[in-house]
């Protein structure tokens, strides 16, 4: 079958790669409709995540057609539509019971080598690296579902692929990181990064309640898709001294809930893209909390800080002081998708939100390395690319 596969920093190509098949009873093989691309997969695209092997088949926002199920699978037919998260997650472990999904004792194949280079193991994922169980992605023609009965969510209705495939991650992300900066109405809520999550969590605040948000960025057409879906004021942080508009626009309280939807890769810390081991070790271990330094600082005292932007190794000079003396609560994960999918299909089904907005590219499998190019370059408009096989 036809797979988007991983050799290298910036090499991604289109590879005919052995059709997956069921390995354990409790596995399903489904037929991709649609598979997005992902801020996460430029951490990949880009070098910074350990543990990668030339081959890897990427790709953990699919969606498609059940074609086969393993003899345990319960909750699953052949020919379900169903979107899969990309945590995979037991269902059974105590993280499971606790729908800390992400946090999966035992969905993690590979935790030894995890513990080794990160000191802990977190659950396995779709279409990252072997450090999260080498679990191949669905950016190809077909994808096994390991504990297919705890992730896929079946949709019954006929709503089309790009309104509902954002349940795999980014709109369960971006709700997450909304809920986890526990607003509350009449709360000002400030965003940094729009791309698909930083979108997402604009939308997700709004949902719960929140009186305004700000959104911060550099790239124009992003701005302009926070201010047009989400009802945003926004900061060019490239133009605007991002602490002095906000403490402006707050009357110099700070914003109550701050958002860091941007991650390790913060636009002007000179990460460079890093496939060899030893420039990955030295990314893991430099000092890069440019965002999380200015949120701090900018969060009004008692206020939260939530943070779904990936961070990978250390980051010592996060200003722990003031984190402590402004009492300002943080928190962060990856997303516990399974515990978001119900809920949020219905905000969909009810049309309390039409999730495609954030899609500018619609392209084939085939053309998967240019749109990587383009997405990690922000070049031609793109906030979000829907693959078809
Ligand atoms: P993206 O790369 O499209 O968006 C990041 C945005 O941040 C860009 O628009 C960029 O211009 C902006 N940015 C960079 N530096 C900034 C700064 N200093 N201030 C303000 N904005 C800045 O990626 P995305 O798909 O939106 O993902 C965002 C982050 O969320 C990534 O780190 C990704 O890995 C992470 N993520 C986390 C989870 C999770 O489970 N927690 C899931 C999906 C994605
Ligand atoms: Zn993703």
């Amino acid at each position: 079958m036809r797979a988007l596969t991983w050799h290298g920093e910036q090499d991604v190509r289109v590879s005919d790669v052995p059709e997956p098949e069921i390995v354990n009873p409790t596995d399903a093989i489904i037929e991709i409709t649609a598979t997005a691309i992902c801020g996460s997969d430029l951490h990949l695209y880009n070098g910074y995540m350990p543990g990668m092997r030339e081959g890897d088949v990427l790709g953990h926002e699919p969606m498609g057609e059940v074609v086969e199920v393993g003899e345990a699978v319960e909750t699953l037919e052949v020919g379900d539509r169903v979107v899969v998260p990309f945590t995979v997650s037991c269902g059974s472990c105590w993280f499971c019971e606790n729908e800390l999904y992400s946090l999966c004792d035992n969905s993690n194949p590979n935790a030894e080598m995890a513990r080794k280079i990160m000191g802990h193991s977190p659950a396995g994922l779709l279409g990252f690296s072997h450090m999260l169980g080498g679990y191949a992605g669905g950016q190809a023609e077909y994808l096994r579902v390991p504990y297919a009965d705890v992730g896929p969510i079946v949709i019954e209705s006929d709503l089309p692929d790009e309104q509902v495939l954002f349940l795999s991650d980014i709109f369960p992300t971006g709700y997450m990181a909304a809920e986890n900066a526990e607003i509350e109405d009449e709360d000002t809520v400030a965003v940094w990064g729009c791309g698909p999550v930083g979108q997402f969590a604009i939308q997700s605040a709004r949902l719960l309640g929140a009186d305004r948000v700000i959104a911060i960025d550099r790239i124009s057409e992003r701005l302009e898709m926070a201010r047009e879906h989400g009802d945003a004021e926004t900061i060019d942080f490239e133009s605007e001294d991002v602490y002095e508009r906000l403490m402006e626009l707050t009357g110099d309280r700070g914003p109550d809930r701050c958002i860091d939807a941007v991650g390790t890769e913060a636009h002007g810390t000179g990460v460079v893209g890093a496939a060899d081991q030893a420039k990955q070790r030295a990314h893991l271990q430099e000092d890069r909390p440019h965002v999380l330094r200015q949120a701090i600082k900018s969060c009004r005292k008692g206020g939260t800080l939530s943070v779904p932007g990936v961070y990978l190794g250390r980051g010592d000079n996060v200003p722990l002081g003031p984190l402590m003396n402004k009492a300002i609560t943080v928190k962060t994960g990856q997303t516990h998708v399974q515990r978001y999918l119900d809920p949020l299909l219905e905000t969909i089904e009810e049309g309390e939100i039409d999730p495609s907005f954030v899609v500018t590219h619609q392209e084939p499998l085939e053309k998967g390395p240019e749109m990587y190019e383009t997405f990690n370059e922000k070049d031609d408009g793109c906030i979000k690319t829907i693959l078809t096989p």
